[in-house]
């Protein structure tokens, strides 16, 4: 009885509930604001502290849709997965947590393939694949990710420290795609060596969408594996990635996390309103005008540039860097004896201004450096006038 009196009482509350809804959408509280926390524009870049990049009304408009079903979560796995891989070029791909779960689950795959027994094991390698080969020069904080499969991270300088070194104890060879140069072997080389010693090779592109054919580049060259975050130019979910390859490592991969609840990845979790939002947000990234885009940056770059040049002393350069974050980085300077501030002030005099504006934390004792890329339409503007009004106060 009292269940169904219940059952009539929830009943009875759903038109209030749902009035309420429809009110909320009208007028979205200000949660930030709430909680205290203040947004800013974002002058800086794709940085996972600054929370990134924003989705797109569509994006979220299928995470929304994606909210409100209940689905297999394996088999959207499978047909976003296999959406990606189309698009892509890549045998099979999947959803993952960020480019850094990625990493994670990659190389367990690496390491069990489809043993359970080994997979159930993990991250204790005893008697597994157990060991990791990485040039010297591609050390770097985010391979904690794939030491966190237990592994031991073995570094090489040299094709013949390669051939030393790789043997049945090697699960994979990790490449850091933006530090090519700076090691001795390049990617072609690195995949070369590792087909000649059937070693899986694994490339982490995250931050390299752009230009945007470098999304497939390197499933062309031959990496078993390729990461991408999809938090960063894609504009997919911030927790989500892509990781593709090689069938079965991506089939070894999908084992090592979840849904499958004793697993290494566990913790690792993508649902579907993060693969959803990650297709649509991919699939308009490859459709968008990327010229434009670039010609667009291209204006907001010259438009602060022109307003912080009305100081005296000011000067600018203008970098592109070849791989990661391939966007123009706007580096200003001046004579701190004219304008009598550091550019560190100026970032603190930004961040706290109104409206607050970060810039990217490479701005140092002397070049401020912002990046246009994840400006809205119209902050560019507020941008420059921000720029140029804390140098004028600084100005003798
Ligand atoms: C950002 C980044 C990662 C981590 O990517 P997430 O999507 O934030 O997990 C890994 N490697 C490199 C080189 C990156 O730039």
């Amino acid at each position: 009885m009292s269940s169904r009196r219940n059952f009539i009482g929830a009943t009875a509350a759903l038109p209030l509930i749902a009035t309420k809804a429809s009110a909320a959408k009208l007028k979205t509280p200000d949660y930030f604001k709430d909680l205290g926390i203040r947004p800013f524009i974002n002058a800086a870049g794709t940085y996972t502290m600054l929370t990134a990049s924003l989705m797109s009304q569509e994006t979220m408009d299928a995470m929304e849709y994606a909210s409100k079903h209940f689905v297999h979560l394996t088999k959207l796995q499978d047909a976003v997965g296999a959406r990606i891989a189309n698009l892509l070029g890549a045998e099979a791909a999947m959803v993952s947590s960020g480019a850094a779960g990625a990493m994670m689950v990659g190389t367990a795959g690496c390491i069990t393939g489809t043993d359970n027994k080994a997979i159930l094991q993990l991250p204790d390698v005893t008697g597994l694949k157990s060991e990791v080969l990485v040039q010297k020069s591609h050390r770097y904080g985010y391979d904690h990710a794939v030491r966190a499969c237990g592994v031991k991270m073995v570094e090489i300088e040299t094709e013949e420290d390669f051939h030393q070194k790789a043997g049945p104890q090697t699960a994979m060879a990790l490449f850091f795609n933006d530090n090519e140069p700076k090691g001795k072997i390049d990617a072609k080389g690195w995949v070369r060596l590792g087909k000649q010693h059937k070693v899986p090779t694994f490339n982490d592109a995250s931050a390299d969408a752009l230009p945007v054919e470098r999304l497939s580049l390197y499933n062309k060259m031959g990496f078993d594996l390729v990461t991408f975050s999809g938090g960063k130019c894609i504009c997919a979910p911030q927790s989500s990635g892509i990781l593709m390859g090689r069938k079965d490592l991506i089939e070894a991969a999908r084992l090592n996390t979840s849904p499958y609840s004793d697993t290494v990845g566990r913790g690792l979790k993508v649902n579907k309103e993060e693969m959803l939002g990650l297709l649509v947000a991919l699939e308009n990234y490859l459709k968008r005008d990327h010229a434009a885009e670039a010609r667009e940056w291209d204006r907001r770059v010259d438009l602060i540039t022109k307003a912080a040049k009305k100081m005296p002393s000011v000067t600018s350069k203008v970098d592109v860097p070849e791989i990661a974050n391939h966007t123009p980085h706007l580096k200003l300077s001046w004579d701190q004896s004219k304008i009598k501030i550091s550019p560190l002030d100026v970032k603190k005099q930004l961040l706290e201004g109104e409206p607050s504006i970060e810039v990217t934390p490479s701005t140092n004792k002397e070049e401020l450096v912002v990046t246009v890329w994840m400006l809205k339409p119209g902050e560019a503007e507020i941008v420059a006038r921000r720029i140029a009004e804390v140098l004028k106060a600084a100005t003798a």
